[in-house]
């Protein structure tokens, strides 16, 4: 038996929301799975024939940058013809109603910021799929955002837009052809040291989150007691969200779980407090549906929300 008996009741959520002042959110891939992106986790860990994981590291962009930006610049380009969904959208009004809420998010694809969501209030824990940097580490240039798609000529294999049919196959995944080898002089440089590559602006396997960044956060989490933890698309089983949650956590504190299996057994054994919650579903469709008593109503087809 859940901690909570009412773990997935709405109206017994609204009712703590009703007091509560302090919200944090910790975003994950599932947000933005129903904006079309997949979330390189389980099933949709791979691509072409290697895991993600792989392909997002120091080490695989020093053997072969050309394939790691290929990785990077279809992401790209799949990521600016998504849009932001619903779940981003209440995200970013709660933000707007609340100054005390905080959205911290693991997701790269600059879905948060498309949805509007107010800059103050939105910290980037992995950085973003369009912030360039120099790869060097003597050197300090970065680009928060460059939005072209492709980046460069040697790229536009990847800046192609996904086929309109399901049974057809993005070009640049068909594994029977082989990906286009690019020479690394003909991948984006440094416009500073004028020398090292530029690689993309995110967290990879391996590197540390920005201490700056993390240091804010703690101060926000350290201020006062947080009354609310939204932890949305992702099992918070996987540091930062868990660990962000358990840090968060005081007398009182609601920690709520929102993704599609936030209600499997496994998904309700991490319940550990009376006031935690499970919504076990599609984050696009449950956080309008929570945060409603805050945001409005939201009309699918307006695509806004409605008081
Ligand atoms: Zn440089």
């Amino acid at each position: 038996m859940p901690r909570n008996p009412n773990y997935n009741s709405i109206p017994a959520f609204h009712a703590k929301l009703a007091r509560s002042r302090r919200i944090l959110a910790v975003c994950g891939a599932g947000l933005s799975a129903s904006s079309g992106l997949p979330t390189f986790r389980g099933a949709d860990g791979l691509w072409r024939n290697y895991e993600a994981t792989a392909l997002a590291s120091p080490k695989a962009f020093k053997n072969d940058p050309g394939m790691v930006w290929m990785f990077y610049a279809y992401r790209r380009h799949m990521a600016l013809r998504a849009e932001p969904n619903a779940g981003h959208y209440a995200l970013a009004e709660l933000a707007r109603q609340n100054p005390e809420f905080l959205c911290l998010s693991q997701n790269v694809d600059n879905l948060h910021i498309r949805a509007n969501h107010p800059s103050g209030q939105l910290k980037l824990l992995h950085g973003s799929l369009f912030a360039l940097k120099c790869s060097s580490p003597t050197c300090s240039y970065t680009e928060p955002e460059n939005l072209e798609s492709p980046l460069c000529p040697a790229l536009a294999a990847a800046a192609v837009d996904a086929p309109s049919s399901p049974t057809e196959i993005h070009p640049l995944l068909d594994t029977t052809k082989p990906l286009p080898t690019i020479p690394p002089s003909s991948l984006p440089h440094c416009a500073q040291c004028q020398t090292a590559l530029l690689r993309p602006g995110v967290v990879w396997f391996g590197e540390s989150l920005d201490s700056d960044m993390l240091a804010d956060m703690d101060e926000w989490i350290r201020r006062e007691k947080v009354d609310v933890v939204l932890v949305v698309g992702t099992s918070s089983l996987v540091w930062p969200a868990a660990g962000i949650a358990e840090a968060a956590r005081g007398p009182g504190t609601s920690v709520v779980h929102v993704n599609v299996d936030a209600e499997s057994p496994e998904g309700l054994a991490r319940l550990v407090d009376k006031e935690d919650f499970s919504f076990g579903g599609d984050a696009a469709e449950v956080l309008p549906r929570l945060l409603e008593p805050v945001v409005g109503r939201w009309d699918e087809e307006r695509g806004e929300f409605r008081r």
